[in-house]
């Protein structure tokens, strides 16, 4: 049976070994990827950023064991930037790997930087579209949230979570970077330490001056408080989460997002196609085209222009050597 009818079929080494292919660029996994697209589109993303400390990965392990717990089946991506290695290398990612290595209705993978030439939104997106095909309910994406982090999680999640710590004064950086308006549900993490009541009147009065859509139809946003270590607050967050997924599904938000996302795969798309043109193109005939650019006789513009009516030509004058 083929690679993908197991994928499909929720095979947890398939899908390992589809990822570690893209990852790898082996060729044909790409192919796979293309024909598990139409099975896409189900599950929902759920975004979970932070800065590093804040208890993301504690959440997500709570997290996990209460959407089994309602029979949905889990999928995980943890995404660190920052990390050279990957493929479960992430310490959280052990610990829990090893609390849900039994259940085959848990999929947990690791990103990092290493590999997936087009950047860690993209790999995040084709691993998100495995485990989506392997048929799983809530995909949890946890990434750093970091200034120079290569992941834009808002763009790629149909719900974002943000995490956040009393006493950390992350609320104006927050404000700078606008995850204030990207964010769908706050958690209030560590409500052992002092001024978690504070940090959650501060969140409210500025959600309160908010820029974010405020309509009867909009999603009012959520603020939950949560000692994760001792899973305090997870039952609260995991019914945020199934409220906001029912609710943007009737608004129309969802649709919205899906949309956007399309459309960001598309640019990818159309960008890997020139690229994989252009790497094809007769040499000769590019270092010319480069030549003639550098000497100005010609624009960047108008040589793109040229490329495409060639390819949509097909390549028949011998432009692309094939
Ligand atoms: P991440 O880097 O955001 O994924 O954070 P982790 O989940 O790895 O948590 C960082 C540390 O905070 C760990 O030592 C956790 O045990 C601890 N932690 C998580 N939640 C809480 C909490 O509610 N209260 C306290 N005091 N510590 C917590």
């Amino acid at each position: 049976m083929d690679l993908g009818k197991k994928v499909l079929q929720g095979d947890v080494l398939s899908a390992a070994r589809l990822i570690r292919s893209l990852e790898d660029e082996v060729e044909g996994a790409e192919g796979v990827l293309e024909s598990l697209y139409v099975s896409t589109g189900r599950a929902q993303i759920v975004g979970i950023t932070g800065a590093p400390g804040v208890g993301k990965s504690t959440i997500v392990g709570c997290l996990i064991g209460k959407l089994r717990k309602r029979d949905l089946k889990v999928g995980v991506v943890a995404v660190d930037p920052s990390s050279p290695f990957s493929g479960g290398a992430i310490l959280g990612d052990r610990v829990r790997m090893q609390a849900y290595g039994v259940d085959k209705e848990v999929f947990i993978r690791s990103l990092a930087s290493r590999g997936w030439k087009g950047g860690l939104s993209r790999a995040t997106v084709s691993t998100v579209h495995v485990m989506d095909a392997m048929g799983k309910d809530v995909i949890l994406v946890e990434a750093v949230g970091s200034g120079q982090a290569d992941i834009d999680i808002a763009r790629i999640s149909d719900t974002v979570i943000l995490v956040l710590n009393p006493g950390a004064g992350d609320e104006v950086q927050m404000m700078k970077a606008g995850i204030l308006e990207a964010a769908d549900i706050f958690v209030v993490n560590k409500c052992d330490l002092a001024g978690a009541e504070q940090l959650r009147q501060g969140l409210m009065a500025m959600l309160s001056i908010s820029t974010r859509k405020a309509s009867a139809s909009a999603w009012k946003q959520d603020v939950v408080m949560a000692q994760a270590n001792c899973d305090k607050g997870i039952d609260d967050l995991t019914a945020s989460v199934l409220k906001h997924n029912e609710f943007i599904s009737t608004n129309g938000e969802l649709e919205k997002r899906r949309q956007e996302r399309a459309k960001l795969e598309l640019a990818w798309a159309v960008e890997d196609y020139l690229k994989k043109n252009i790497d094809s193109m007769d040499q000769g005939q590019l270092a010319q085209m480069v030549k003639d650019l550098a000497q100005r006789k010609t624009n960047p513009r108008s040589v793109v222009s040229e490329i495409v009516g060639r390819m949509s030509a097909g390549g028949r004058d011998g432009l692309f050597a094939d």
